[in-house]
């Protein structure tokens, strides 16, 4: 399979190329050629399969030309060591839990399967004599950070450099990352977010020290990542197939930042996943929802939410959006715009909305919604059809915003046990300015 990207300026790339690079040169998002259809009879048994055949049925769709079949079962299975189950809420409405991860969020699937893949890729160049270390770096603001971490931890070949701002990321988010040891090492800049990610940016852009070793992101744009996360939505459908509901009912609901993790959804159908239709809930920043009622997409710099993974005001993932519905720009923005108005609409919520959608939910079933998972939930409980059945991505452990939620609903989370233990950990980072000359000279060394 090639890749191409969405800015249409850089050339194809394979597989191996795209998850490396992450971004093509011309700063696009790379997009697979062709989107493989799944056979009716894989979408039949679907129901009566496991988690992990399903998602390896769609690997194989994705990834089967570029990797072999054997290696990839192991992938797919090393990655989904944890469910991504579906729980009924109250009546027809579903929680896809996504946080039985390692780092108790969604993205610990993609960053799982991207190292794996990244690690599948460097084994065959040392087969073929080049044997170097793949340098990981990235910068976060708390979530991406320990997903990626925790995705790479103790995978041969590929050390992690984790940057994040001094005293800007919260303690449970902060553990997470620094408590690692072996190949993860956390930097903590003397910044702010921005300057992190500028040092990352300028690290890639920087000869000498390229010369010096291979560098690599691991940005949730990178198709390694997001691809996966499609894994669970084919499985979640299955599951409610097998509880008796009709695929033509069925409404997928994706609280949505970078719109990553919706994405994969859409790919999903594209690829066949009998769905009705698809519901993308935002914070207070809604640039998608605004793009779907007006047609015209206008970036805004981020509000700070309670559902703070979700604060973006340029979604990334939304130039892949307008791409796979305009089959690569041949249908004009008119008719993409309601080609996608046509299956996906948007809803908004800002953080009183948010806070009465958790104590309403808490109250009426006894289900703890996080604050991003809320998003999702609301928009179901308000747009749901008589006749459909909704399910909502619970895309983060409610523990893992333990403040905001124990304060909004007057109750103590519990932590789970493996969130305790990041925190029983000791905590260890390599102090850094935000001055590039001292992070590369910090680079040099290594
Ligand atoms: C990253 C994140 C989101 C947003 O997902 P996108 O793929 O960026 O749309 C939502 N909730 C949580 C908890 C997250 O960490």
């Amino acid at each position: 399979m090639k890749y191409y990207s969405t800015n249409g300026q850089a050339p194809v790339a394979d597989l191996r190329k795209a998850v490396v690079k992450g971004l093509a040169e011309d700063r696009g998002l790379y997009m697979p050629e062709e989107i493989h259809k799944l056979p009716k009879a894989f979408l039949n048994d679907m129901p009566q399969m496991r988690f992990q055949d399903i998602a390896f049925n769609v690997a194989s769709a994705f990834f089967g030309d570029d990797v072999d079949l054997d290696s990839l079962q192991d992938l797919v299975y090393d990655t989904l060591q944890f469910d991504c189950p579906v729980i009924r809420v109250k009546d027809n409405i579903y929680s896809l839990e996504l946080f039985h991860g390692p780092t108790l969020a969604f993205k610990d699937v993609g960053a799982r399967f991207m190292a794996r893949l990244l690690r599948y890729f460097i084994g065959k160049a040392e087969g073929s004599g080049a044997n170097r270390l793949v340098n990981v770096l990235v910068a976060t603001s708390g979530d991406t950070g320990s997903a990626v971490a925790n995705g790479f931890l103790g995978v041969e070949g590929i050390h992690v450099y984790v940057l994040y701002p001094k005293g800007k990321v919260s303690p449970i988010q902060e553990c997470q990352f620094t408590t690692l040891g072996k190949n993860i090492t956390a930097i903590e800049v003397d910044g702010v977010f921005d300057d992190c990610q500028a040092l990352v940016k300028s690290a890639f852009m920087d000869k000498e020290l390229n010369q010096h070793m291979m560098l690599t992101s691991a940005n949730s744009i990178n198709v390694a990542r997001f691809l996966p996360q499609a894994f669970y939505y084919f499985n979640a459908v299955a599951r409610l197939i097998a509880l008796g509901h009709k695929p033509e009912d069925i409404v997928v609901c994706v609280p949505s930042g970078n719109f990553g993790n919706i994405c994969a959804a859409l790919f999903g159908h594209a690829m066949g996943m009998p769905v009705k239709r698809f519901i993308a809930a935002n914070n207070a920043n809604d640039i998608f929802y605004n793009y779907l009622q007006t047609g015209k997409y206008e970036p805004k710099p981020s509000k700070q939410t309670l559902a703070n993974a979700m604060d973006v005001g340029d979604p990334s993932n939304f130039a892949r959006i307008i791409n796979l519905y305009s089959e690569n720009g041949r249908l004009t923005p008119e008719e993409t715009h309601q080609r996608i108005t046509s299956l996906i609409s948007g809803a908004t919520y800002n953080d009183e909305q948010i806070r009465e959608a958790m104590r309403q939910c808490y109250k009426e079933t006894g289900y703890i919604l996080d604050p991003h998972g809320a998003c999702g939930y609301r928009a179901l409980q308000e747009q749901l059809q008589p006749g459909e059945v909704g399910i909502f991505c619970e895309t983060a452990h409610p523990a893992k915003f333990k403040e905001k939620v124990d304060d909004i609903l007057g109750i103590d989370v519990e932590i789970p046990e493996r969130l305790a233990a990041f925190m029983k950990g000791e905590k260890q980072s390599i102090p850094m300015t935000k001055d590039f000359e001292d992070f590369k000279a910090f680079l040099m060394t290594r």
